[in-house]
């Protein structure tokens, strides 16, 4: 692909043929004849499918437009030939079985969303929508009717709600899920295709290196954290203002807010009346127990408090 980090995509196309397995055939050695192969053939009377190459690289059915290779736009770009004609929509009267379904899951586990940022496909050749900026950069479903550069106005106006009915509800989008628990037997390739976010990055976000050993249960982070890192709570530790403030004598603001925390740190029994600012024994006494309950002894709890005493009180 041209444009990989453009979202996966759908393309559809009607063979402007008739159905059935001759037809199937014909068509499918037609196709290979002319190099225009899409990915998938698909018979929308039988259900019959078949693939021409993989999912991840380019098919053929479209043409350039300018210097774009249309084929090669978006991290997929999955083509799919319908044994139909434009002028008769096949919503009409298909008849999807297991092999649809399996090919709308295959599309979905690429990120492709059930949406057809165009609209429904064009009704007549006339009233194609061909929004070069959407195709550029919008993931989901489009007609060949949708494609710039291209004249081709095929598949005709399907029922596009139809294609999604036809499969159980949608999974959640791949793209939304931030983490991913590995199960039994995943590869890191397989998780690549279940979430929609490439093995690569999922290997590189996570720190995963050769051989890529993974384990069931083990958590895979999907997106890098783009949030900014939570911020500290509010630890703000005031820094410690020197011993001479608590001594006999002193007065200021800094016992009391020393007398304060002590009390909410649960010493607030040595004080008869609130922590003031004039050091008291009632002060000592408090620091004292404080920082015997640290299991300092001897000069560590002399009820005086140092850099550590307070930095513990004020936490
Ligand atoms: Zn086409």
């Amino acid at each position: 692909m041209d444009k990989p980090d453009a979202p996966a995509r759908v393309v559809w196309h009607t063979t402007e043929s008739g159905d059935g397995d001759a037809a199937f055939k014909s068509v499918a050695e037609y196709l290979i004849k002319i190099g225009a192969e899409p990915h998938i053939l698909y018979d929308p009377t039988t259900d019959r499918i078949g693939q021409f190459g993989p999912l991840n690289e380019s098919a053929r059915a479209l043409k350039n437009d300018g210097s774009t290779r249309t084929n090669r736009v978006g991290r997929a770009c999955i083509q799919i030939e319908v044994l139909a004609r434009a002028s008769n929509p096949f919503t009409a009267y298909w008849k999807p079985g297991p092999n649809f379904k399996a090919l709308m899951e295959s599309i979905r586990s690429w990120g492709v969303p059930d949406v057809f940022p165009m609209g429904t496909p064009a009704k007549t050749s006339t009233d194609c929508k061909r929004d070069r900026n959407k195709w550029l950069t919008t993931g989901g479903h489009y007609g060949h009717c949708n494609a710039p550069g291209n004249d081709h106005w095929d598949p005709g106006a399907i029922d596009t709600a139809a294609l999604f009915a036809a499969v159980s509800k949608a999974p959640t989008a791949p793209s939304s899920g931030t983490t991913y628990k590995v199960k039994a037997g995943d590869s890191l390739s397989a998780i690549g295709r279940a979430t929609g976010v490439p093995w690569e990055t999922v290997a590189s976000l996570n720190g995963l290196k050769p051989p890529y050993l993974l384990f069931p249960g083990q958590e895979l982070k999907l997106k890098a954290s783009t949030a900014a890192p939570a911020p500290k709570p509010a630890a703000k530790v005031p820094p410690f203002p020197g011993t001479q403030y608590f001594k006999a004598g002193a007065d200021n603001g800094y016992v009391k807010q020393l007398g304060e925390a002590l009390v909410r740190k649960g010493f607030g029994r040595y004080y008869s009346v609130g922590p003031g600012p004039r050091w008291s024994e009632s002060d000592r006494k408090a620091v004292e127990a404080f920082q015997k309950a640290q299991g300092w002894t001897g000069a560590s709890a002399d009820g005086y408090p140092g850099p550590e005493t307070w930095a513990r009180l004020m936490k």
